[in-house]
């Protein structure tokens, strides 16, 4: 069985993301979306939110062969708990790939057994990051389209609240 796991920050998820996590559905048996639970990002919307809002995802698009995890520490030790054979991730531009391209090389470093796989962004997708979002959402700006509509009230409504 091919099982992949999508790491990240998830503050919040857009629609970036599930893009990339549809694509790897269709690809894997099984998928991990595995939600970084680190303090010194200092993230906007909690472990617990993140995860909400990622499962809400996965009923509204029928996502069956996708999971939603937490993790903390090493990625590798999170992919070898769930028997993963990929690690999942998204390219927006070069500069995702520099980052990317330097993980990439200490997860080989941990675990050579691990390989991982990367979906270019959609075009109209690659300029969409977390960040975009919370900075539009925070000065009341409409985050229409840019996260699943099924989170969108939530979104806005938390981030007016900051
Ligand atoms: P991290 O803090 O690990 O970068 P993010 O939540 O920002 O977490 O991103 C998780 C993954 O999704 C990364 O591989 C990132 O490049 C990818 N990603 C983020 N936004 C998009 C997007 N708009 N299109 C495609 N991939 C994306």
């Amino acid at each position: 069985m091919t099982v992949g796991v999508y790491p990240g920050s998830f503050d919040p998820f857009t629609v970036g993301h599930l893009d990339v996590l549809t694509n790897a559905a269709g690809l894997f048996d099984l998928v991990y979306v595995a939600v970084l639970h680190n303090v010194d990002k200092r993230p906007t919307f909690t472990v617990q939110e993140r995860m909400e809002m990622i499962r809400n995802v996965l009923a509204a698009e029928k996502l069956d062969n996708v999971r939603c995890g937490t993790f903390d520490g090493l990625l590798v030790e999170y992919a070898k708990s769930v028997q993963a054979t990929h690690i999942v991730r998204g390219l927006r531009a070069t500069s995702d790939f520099e980052y990317e391209f330097q993980i990439d090389a200490v997860n080989r470093h941990l675990d050579n057994s691990l390989r991982t796989v990367y979906f270019m962004a959609s075009p109209g997708h690659s300029f969409l990051s977390s960040s975009n979002v919370k900075e539009i959402g925070l000065w009341g700006g409409s985050i229409k389209g840019l996260v699943p509509e099924i989170n969108e009230d939530i979104i806005r409504e938390r981030l007016a609240r900051k």
